[in-house]
């Protein structure tokens, strides 16, 4: 039997702070409401403006609207022609959703560890891992801060690969000066409830080749020919064509009326999560209990997570105690990832194991992911700050 656990109740007056909580005004309910009223709902003139005005601000040649960034991945993988036989080299420490649209397409994914002392993924790694199946390197731009791109594109260009990014944190991010969604072959968004920007569901595909958004396009729409909204407009014809195997990938008028609204606070968003980072970096200088790693010089980091890295040699209690701490002090938090080679799936059908990949395995044993949201207040601030020093005073060794 176990000893009943005494754990401070959370104040009454003082509620929860979530996680994440997305900033919506009066701008994004309008926006809504209007497409309400104007009675075509699905993919039309909202989501083509929401396309053309995306593209403009990463400054993308072609983009094509997506019901999540998942879909991009899969369409993404598609239209280069990922299929049984062919491998795609990826990160362990990312989400779900990378690896399972390979596994969709009949192809491999195969694994490759963080630098050490980073979440990003080892381009020396990546080179070990060519084979002559592999057709795309799959990089993700961690937390918001690119990862290096320049030998992972290098690599790819020597050895006839193709590059996807997974820029689902990367909203806006720049590398060396350059926008992510300009650099690799196809760049895929979130605009998951979570992400920097959200249409509630949501993701966006960017590219420089025509022929790849035409594909995307097209696939994204049950491989037919034109899409509804052309078919039901005035100048419109009801007969279409199927060319290939589609899916229903599309972007709503809706989505897209939410996401004109909040690509038009994507700059000032951004400016607040950059204070709440900065206030965090500020209180972290004076503690040993929590460390964060450090960013490059020579990028701008969309702050979609802040991280902390619990230090197990300053602190009595582990990561998962930390969280439990600073649930009981009403503070949310999450944790990016768990690595995919630690999950049943990858250990089975591929035949990954517990330490294959330790520098992976080092970050997520220690990784906190704070609260960083434009709708946090100057108080909610301070609390996930106080409830910190709060814990690392307690739990000192
Ligand atoms: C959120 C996320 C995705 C999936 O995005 P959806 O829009 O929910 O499909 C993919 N990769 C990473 C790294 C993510 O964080």
């Amino acid at each position: 039997m176990s000893a009943t656990k005494v754990v401070p109740a959370p104040s009454q007056e003082i509620p929860f702070l979530p996680y994440n909580r997305s900033l919506i005004g009066q701008e994004e309910i309008d926006a809504v409401v209007q497409v309400l009223r104007g009675g075509w709902l699905t993919t039309g003139a909202r989501t083509r403006e929401f396309e053309t005005a995306f593209a403009r601000y990463i400054g993308a040649a072609n983009t094509v609207a997506l019901n999540s960034c998942t879909a991009a991945l899969h369409l993404a993988l598609a239209a280069i022609g990922i299929r049984e036989g062919h491998e795609v080299i990826l990160p362990t420490m990312t989400f779900a959703a990378c690896g399972e649209v390979i596994f969709c397409l009949g192809a491999r994914p195969v694994l490759v560890d963080c630098l050490p002392d980073s979440f990003q993924l080892d381009p020396a790694q990546v080179e070990q891992k060519i084979t002559s199946r592999t057709r795309v390197i799959l990089p993700v731009h961690f937390a918001g801060a690119p990862c290096d791109l320049d030998p992972i594109c290098d690599l790819a260009k020597r050895h006839n690969l193709k590059v996807v990014e997974d820029a689902a944190h990367a909203l806006p991010t720049r590398y060396k000066g350059r926008m992510v969604g300009t650099l690799g072959d196809i760049t895929c968004f979130s605009f998951y409830a979570t992400k920097t920007l959200t249409t509630g569901e949501g993701g966006m595909v960017a590219t420089g080749n025509l022929d790849y958004a035409e594909k995307i396009r097209r696939l994204s729409l049950h491989g037919i020919s034109k899409d509804a909204w052309k078919r039901y407009s005035a100048e419109g014809s009801w007969r279409y064509d199927i060319l290939d195997v589609g899916y229903k990938y599309n972007m709503t008028d809706l989505q897209a009326a939410l996401g004109l609204a909040q690509l038009g606070k994507c700059d000032s968003m951004l400016a607040r999560r950059a204070y709440i980072a900065n206030c965090y970096d500020q209180l972290l200088q004076s503690l040993d209990g929590f460390t964060t790693l450090p960013v490059p010089a020579d990028i701008e980091h969309a702050w979609h997570l802040y991280i902390v890295q619990v230090s197990h040699e300053a602190l009595t209690i582990n990561r998962d105690r930390v969280i439990e701490e600073l649930k009981n002090r009403g503070i949310g938090t999450s944790v990016h990832f768990i690595p995919l080679h630690l999950h049943p799936l990858y250990q089975t059908v591929l035949g990954y194991r517990d330490g294959d990949f330790p520098n992976a395995e080092e970050r997520f044993s220690r990784a906190i992911s704070l609260p960083i949201y434009a709708a946090m207040s100057e108080a909610d601030i301070s609390r996930v700050m106080d409830a910190l020093a709060d814990i690392e005073g307690k739990f000192h060794r």
